[in-house]
């Protein structure tokens, strides 16, 4: 199957305004640079995404018969009858991705299905200490329902420009905080659709930057967060500190997305890089931030070329003066 006759079969039940052809991934990354995405899907819903999984990677299907390809039925030929299903399963490219704050697609574009959840999955209740939340909901606006039901414990998460489900993957953290030391349990569906499951936080593999979902592939579509009572005021006094901290010490005004590297043992990737002489680096219409060496900013312009090649000029550098190899932080996805 092809993305035409992917995207026909699912017009029906995800509905043609949540389904983008030949997107360009610029519009939804936070470093406004990149190519485009064959195909944009926006379920809204878990039978719309089981769907839409089964159609992509789901098992054969038994009662056609037909083993994918080559079978003697079909010879993976779907203009014949009989293969509606099985030799359906498509050998198209896919993954899910949340706000697009820590990603890029290279300038090539993304040959598959990008899969951003919407509609039920932005939806956060809470339950007394427990914040239950769709993965697709920001950090920001979970922090807020945090705030409003006096729950303390999601301050330092405020300002993460992330998705819950993103910033899960990542174990995303900012000022000492880290969201495994919030959450209390994740629901996902495996990467082809067959499997459906709740993990509770220790069994999840968490470390810097790192979740077991960074390996499988797996969809986070629920997070339930445990936090503690608080005072109001309190909370909302240092969600403001750190958003101060963060306007002036990180390069809010330009396209980013965050912290280019990780942070190596016992040391900070922008000293490194800074020591190193690098900040105000550039190449195209990308630049080393003056105001933090930490983050590559989209000064103007900048293709995703750019940025990756400025990426490996300042590894290369840093490796040289320190015997440091950075490791990229943002998820690069994508052809050339
Ligand atoms: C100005 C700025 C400041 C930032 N500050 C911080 C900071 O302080 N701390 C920090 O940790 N990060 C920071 N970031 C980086 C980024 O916001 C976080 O890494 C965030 O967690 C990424 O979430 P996202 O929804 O944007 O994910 P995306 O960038 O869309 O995706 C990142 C990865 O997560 C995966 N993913 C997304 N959603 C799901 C899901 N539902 N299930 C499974 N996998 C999923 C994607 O496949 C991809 O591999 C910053 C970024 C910017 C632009």
């Amino acid at each position: 199957m092809d993305i035409v006759r992917l995207k026909s079969y699912i017009s029906d039940v995800i509905g043609e305004e949540n389904i983008k052809e030949k997107v360009n991934m610029a519009e939804y990354s936070s470093f406004k640079a990149g190519g485009c995405a064959d195909l944009l899907v926006i379920p809204r819903n878990m039978d719309q995404l089981r769907y839409l999984l089964y159609l992509l990677g789901g098992a054969p299907n038994d009662s056609c018969g037909c083993a994918k390809e080559g079978s003697a039925k079909c010879g993976g030929d779907e203009t014949k009858d009989g293969c509606g299903s099985c030799c359906s399963k498509a050998d198209i490219s896919y993954m899910v991705i949340g706000n697009s704050s820590n990603l890029l697609v290279r300038d090539g574009g993304y040959r598959g299905v990008l899969i951003k959840l919407g509609g039920e999955f932005t939806d956060i209740k809470v339950q007394g200490q427990y914040i239950i939340s769709g993965a697709a909901a920001l950090l920001s606006k979970v922090s807020k329902a945090a705030l409003e039901a006096s729950l303390s414990g999601l301050e330092f998460a405020s300002g993460i420009p992330g998705s819950l489900g993103g910033g899960t993957f990542m174990n995303a953290g900012a000022y000492g905080g880290e969201l495994k030391e919030r959450l209390y349990s994740v629901r996902y569906i495996s990467k082809d659709g067959m499997t459906e499951a709740l993990k509770y936080a220790d069994e999840l593999e968490f470390g810097y930057r790192h979740s077991t979902f960074c390996d499988t592939g797996d969809i986070i579509t629920e997070v339930t967060l445990k936090l503690q009572k608080g005072e109001r005021e309190e909370i909302s006094s240092l969600m403001r500190e750190l958003a101060a901290k963060r306007n002036s010490k990180q390069p809010v005004n330009l396209p980013s997305a965050g912290s280019t590297f990780k942070r190596p043992e016992n040391n900070y990737a922008g000293a490194l890089i800074e020591n190193a002489g690098l900040k105000g680096l550039s190449v195209g219409g990308a630049q080393v931030s003056d105001l933090h060496a930490g983050f590559i900013v989209n000064k103007q312009d900048a293709t995703a070329k750019d940025i990756i090649s400025l990426m490996k000029l300042v590894q290369n550098i840093v490796y040289d003066k320190s015997g440091i190899m950075l490791e990229p932080e943002i998820r690069i996805i994508g052809e050339e």
